[in-house]
């Protein structure tokens, strides 16, 4: 078993396991599959300000070029078009697997392109992990426990997923990524970390996703209702994009293999949630109720005791913090940069 150093991975693929001289001062070689995507391009930012080399790999299905555009031209950026489903030979030292829809709106679309991506795309960036021998970060989600019966969640509760679903694709996927994940650190050394994500928000959420937080503020900045689905009393607990990244990379660098909860505790029904949007955009936004989507998870809150105790993590954002900084990515984007705050 090759030494791993959390600053410098295994080193070049060729190298026997030492790492070449030179290599420790430049940084590591990173893949972030889906990186062109809102958490992706955010956990790309913060690689690169780390003086690291970074290679992006996505498919644009809901990623943008402007996301990670401000990075063309660096010498330690790239972008590759390409779909995980496909086999991938690169040579890097950490993989963060993120490529995956997340909103329901995307993974819907085309559930068994969803599936595939989460079974076909995490089997090969895991293939690849072990063959050149890099550290291999699988970003889960919170829908591995579906409509949990037990709460707050914690990392050693199975799960009450339904595995016939509309939305059995992601969390059923999700789940086999994870079990895909442990078996290549069980069967081939595959040093492995698994995150647990709970909903999170931030600048660079594609606008028309179809999730509540993005629905919420776009709905009252163009001055439309905010759409609460069924009576509005489910909850979820909201993260701010830039805890999370921290969370990601910290687990990465650090000794233990998960799953960790990543998520900010702090619980909202979505009636709460659309009283601090009002708050924050617009105080006489109304409010319209629409039928729910089958299957929606009644409550969601993590325990992120493992990861405080663990990582050193805790999320330091509070949603009436982030969510201003979200709108104004919004507004920008919504109305141009020169009517900041026109309708
Ligand atoms: P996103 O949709 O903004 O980003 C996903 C990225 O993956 C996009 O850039 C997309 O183009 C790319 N992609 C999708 N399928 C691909 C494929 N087959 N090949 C290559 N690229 C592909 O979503 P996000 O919110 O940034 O989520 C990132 C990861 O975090 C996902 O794996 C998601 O399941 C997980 N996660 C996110 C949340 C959240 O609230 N944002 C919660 C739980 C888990
Ligand atoms: N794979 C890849 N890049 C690599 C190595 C493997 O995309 O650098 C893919 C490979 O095509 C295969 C998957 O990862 O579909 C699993 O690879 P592994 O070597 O574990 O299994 P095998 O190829 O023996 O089935
Ligand atoms: N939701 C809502 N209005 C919307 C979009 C979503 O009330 O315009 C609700 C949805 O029914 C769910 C919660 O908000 O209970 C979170 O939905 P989202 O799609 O953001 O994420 P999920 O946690 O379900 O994956």
């Amino acid at each position: 078993q090759r030494a791993y150093n959390p600053r410098v991975g295994f080193g070049a693929v060729n190298s026997g396991g030492k790492i070449p001289l030179g290599l420790k001062r430049k940084g590591l070689r990173i893949v972030v599959t889906g990186g062109a995507g809102f958490v992706g391009s955010h956990l790309v930012d913060r690689l690169i300000a780390r003086g690291d080399s970074v290679i992006v790999v996505d498919n644009f299905f809901t990623g943008r070029k402007e996301n990670v555009m401000h990075h063309f031209g660096n010498p330690n950026f790239e972008l590759i078009r390409h779909d995980v489903v496909e086999p991938l030979l690169l040579e890097v030292d950490q993989i963060y697997h993120l490529a995956c829809p997340a909103s329901p709106v995307h993974y819907k679309f085309n559930p068994v392109k969803t599936i595939k991506t989460n079974v076909v795309g995490t089997l090969n960036m895991l293939g690849l992990a072990k063959r050149v021998g890099a550290r291999f970060l699988l970003t889960s989600t919170s829908e591995v426990y579906g409509d949990p019966l037990q709460h707050p969640q914690k990392e050693t509760y199975w799960g009450n997923v339904n595995p016939i679903g509309v939305r059995s694709c992601y969390d059923e996927g999700k789940r086999t990524a994870e079990t895909l994940t442990m078996d290549y650190h069980r069967g081939a050394g595959v040093e492995v970390r698994i995150a647990r994500i709970f909903n999170t928000y931030g600048p660079r959420m594609c606008i028309d996703d179809g999730r509540v937080v993005s629905n919420f503020v776009a709905q009252a900045l163009r001055k439309e209702p905010l759409t609460v689905y069924g009576d509005g009393k489910q909850t979820r607990s909201f993260q701010f994009v830039s805890d999370l990244v921290e969370g990601l990379m910290r687990l990465m660098e650090g000794e233990h293999v998960g799953p960790f909860n990543l998520g900010n505790p702090g619980e909202f029904t979505m009636l709460e949630l659309a009283q601090v949007v009002q708050e924050t955009i617009d105080p006489n936004a109304k409010i319209e109720f629409r039928p729910n989507t089958e299957d929606d998870p009644h409550k969601r809150k993590p325990d992120i005791s493992r990861a405080k105790e663990l990582l050193g993590w805790e999320p330091k954002v509070s949603l009436r913090k982030g969510l201003p900084k979200m709108v104004k990515d919004f507004r920008q984007r919504i109305f141009g940069d020169h009517k900041e705050g026109g309708a």
